[in-house]
């Protein structure tokens, strides 16, 4: 039998968060409104992307769209006590991929008021070949008869054209086919990613909602690797007794996930790369997720970090340091 007073430690180690990966009555209702709701949008989406000449802005539409599939898929989740992020992000997913499959009836139903706005130049021609009579009847079934199929046999026939209108590089046959599964793909892989993110949430079963997210403190001067190294073998005081050894470490970024006070909190500890070439900073790589740690050590970390901080780097501190300051970009 394990010692349950051992455990309940203050700072004997790290508990990592398990999501429960439970859903609420209403969410998965809720998810299929969304689903409903990107169907809608692929009409608009649809629209712009036909309207928009420059195939490079169109893939930023796309990247628009994928994104606000997922931003709305994440939040039908949040509202309704879905914390099973990867069921989300797999709606999310789901969903940019029926709304891809939608875009083309939208594209085909376009298309046929198109074609309807070229009667009168065809009136016309006909009229000029002596072809004879125009059939309104037999022009009018041609045109909503005109189906899916049908526009992708003329998108496969016409494609794109990347560059100047004159002169460019066409994209047509089975080029057209390779931007449709771009298309799919960052549709659907940027709605997961969004949704992913977004649910990265830690949840309280206790208090049945969503923790908080706060911005606890940033450990400077301490050498990444000495961090999670205390980190995983040691506890919190480990982590804030780590001597400021090396000046040019990247901060160390500390977030909380707080719900009640009497619950435990959750703690990110990540870390934002060493600054490139070009003084820009990379991304942030996580050290350690939602680590339950007491309300109280919380507070603890949050004091001590600060005496940690170098005044010189803080915004509002009057002083200023000696060392020259980077040029400011
Ligand atoms: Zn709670």
């Amino acid at each position: 039998m394990s010692s349950s007073g051992s455990s309940r430690r203050p700072y004997a180690g790290w508990d990592f968060y398990e999501p429960s990966d439970r859903v609420g009555s209403s969410t998965v209702p809720a998810a299929l409104a969304v689903v409903a709701l990107a169907s809608a949008g692929a009409f608009a989406y649809q629209r712009i992307t036909m309207w928009m000449p420059l195939i490079y802005v169109n893939f930023l539409i796309v990247g628009g769209f994928a994104a606000a599939i997922g931003w709305a898929m994440s939040e039908a989740f949040l509202k309704t006590h879905g914390r099973a992020a990867k069921m989300g992000a797999g709606f999310a997913a789901g969903a940019a991929a029926v709304a891809f499959v939608v875009s083309f009836q939208a594209a085909a139903v376009f298309t046929r008021g198109e074609i309807r706005e070229e009667r009168e130049a065809l009136q016309t021609r006909l009229a000029l070949e002596g072809e004879g009579e125009f059939d309104e009847e037999a022009f009018e079934e041609l045109v909503s008869s005109f189906g899916v199929g049908d526009y992708i046999q003329l998108r496969q026939e016409g494609g794109w054209t990347v560059g100047r209108r004159s002169g460019g590089v066409g994209l047509s046959g089975g080029m057209v086919w390779l931007v449709w599964l771009v298309e799919l793909g960052i549709l659907a892989g940027g709605a997961w990613l969004m949704a992913e993110k977004r649910l990265d949430r830690v949840y309280c079963e206790e208090c049945r909602r969503f923790c908080d997210v706060i911005d606890v403190a940033s450990i400077r001067h301490v050498p990444p690797r000495d961090a999670r190294e205390a980190i995983r073998h040691g506890t919190i005081d480990d982590l804030l007794a780590l001597p400021s050894t090396d000046r040019r470490a990247p901060p160390l970024h500390v977030r909380a996930h707080v719900c009640a006070r009497s619950c435990p909190a959750w703690l990110d500890v990540s870390t934002v790369g060493p600054p490139t070439k070009k003084g820009a900073r990379s991304s942030e790589v996580p050290l350690l997720t939602h680590a339950g740690v007491p309300s109280a050590t919380l507070r603890r970390i949050e004091e001590r970090a600060q005496l940690k901080a170098d005044p010189a780097e803080e915004a509002q501190a009057p002083r200023r340091s000696k060392r020259p300051k980077p040029p400011g970009v």
